[in-house]
C-alpha cells in the first residue's frame, strides 16, 4: 500500500532537495570519521574515559557508561541514566572516538542540569514515534476513499500525525547543536583534546550535525508533500 507513496513522481520533486542534503551528509560524515578515526588522541584515553572524565567533572557520578552494539549506536539514555557507546567509540582512542563520546556525554550534562528542550524532546518520542510509523498508512486509506468525507478527515489526521514528526525534528536540532556545543567546552577546557586537534574533532560533530538537518528537512518537505497531495489546499489533484 505504501508502494502507492513511493512510486509517486511528486513525492521524489518534493523530497529532491532533502534526499541530496542527506546524501551530502552521509558523504561528510563517512569522510570525517574516515580522517578523524585514523588519528590517534594526543590524551591517549578511550571513548569511554573521556566520557567519564567529562561526566566526573560535570558532577555526574551515578551515570553508567556501557558498551553498546553495533556501528553508530552511540546515546544516553535519560531513563536509565546510561551512556552507551558502540565498540569502536568505547575502546577507541581515536579523535573521532573522543568527539563522539563527549557529544553523548553532551547530553547526560544536559539531563543533569535539566535542559528544557531535552525533556521536551523525551516527551515527544512517544507521539512522534507512533505518528512516523502510522501516518502514512492512515494517508493512504484517506487517499484511497478521498470521494467520501472520512477520506478528507482521515488524510488531515494523518497531516497532524506527521506533524509531530516535525515538531519533534525541529526540537531535536537544537538539543543536538547543544550537546556538541557542550562536549568541545569540556573537552577543550579539561585539556583532553590540543588547539590542534579541535578542528577534527569540531568537523566530526558538524558532519553528524548535518545529518540532523538532512532528518529535519526531510520531515518537512514530507509533510509538505502530504498537504500538496491531500488537495486540501484546493488544488486539483491528478
Ligand atoms: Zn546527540
Amino acid at each position: 500500500m505504501l508502494a502507492f507513496i513511493m512510486f509517486d513522481p511528486l513525492y521524489f520533486i518534493v523530497l529532491a532537495p532533502a534526499m541530496l542534503l542527506a546524501f551530502l551528509a552521509e558523504m561528510r560524515v563517512r569522510s570525517a570519521y574516515a580522517k578523524a578515526g585514523r588519528i590517534p588522541a594526543s590524551s591517549r584515553l578511550s571513548g569511554a574515559e573521556v566520557a567519564r572524565r567529562i561526566l566526573k567533572q560535570n558532577g555526574l557520578h551515578d551515570v553508567e557508561i556501557e558498551p553498546s552494539h553495533g556501528l553508530l549506536s552511540d546515546h544516553y539514555d535519560p531513563r536509565k541514566r546510561v551512556l552507551r557507546l558502540s565498540p569502536d567509540v568505547y575502546q577507541g582512542r581515536s579523535l573521532a572516538s573522543v568527539g563522539i563520546a563527549a557529544h553523548e556525554a553532551g547530553h547526560a550534562i544536559q539531563h543533569g542540569v535539566h535542559y528544557g528542550p531535552l525533556a521536551l524532546r523525551n516527551g515527544l518520542v512517544p507521539l512522534a514515534s507512533t505518528g512516523s510509523s502510522l501516518a502514512m498508512i492512515v494517508f493512504v486509506i484517506g487517499m484511497f476513499l478521498s470521494a467520501m468525507p472520512l477520506g478528507r478527515t482521515l488524510m488531515v489526521l494523518a497531516i497532524l500525525m506527521f506533524g509531530t514528526v516535525v515538531v519533534f525534528q525541529l526540537v531535536n536540532l537544537p538539543v543536538e547543536f547543544n550537546a556538541s556545543r557542550r562536549a568541545m567546552v569540556a573537552l577543550t577546557d579539561s585539556g583532553i583534546v590540543g588547539v590542534d586537534e579541535v578542528p577534527t574533532v569540531r568537523r566530526v560533530l558538524n558532519a553528524a550535525a548535518m545529518t540532523y538537518v538532512a532528518a529535519t528537512l526531510s520531515a518537512m518537505l514530507t509533510l509538505l508533500y502530504l498537504v500538496l497531495r491531500s488537495g486540501l489546499l484546493g488544488g486539483r489533484r491528478n
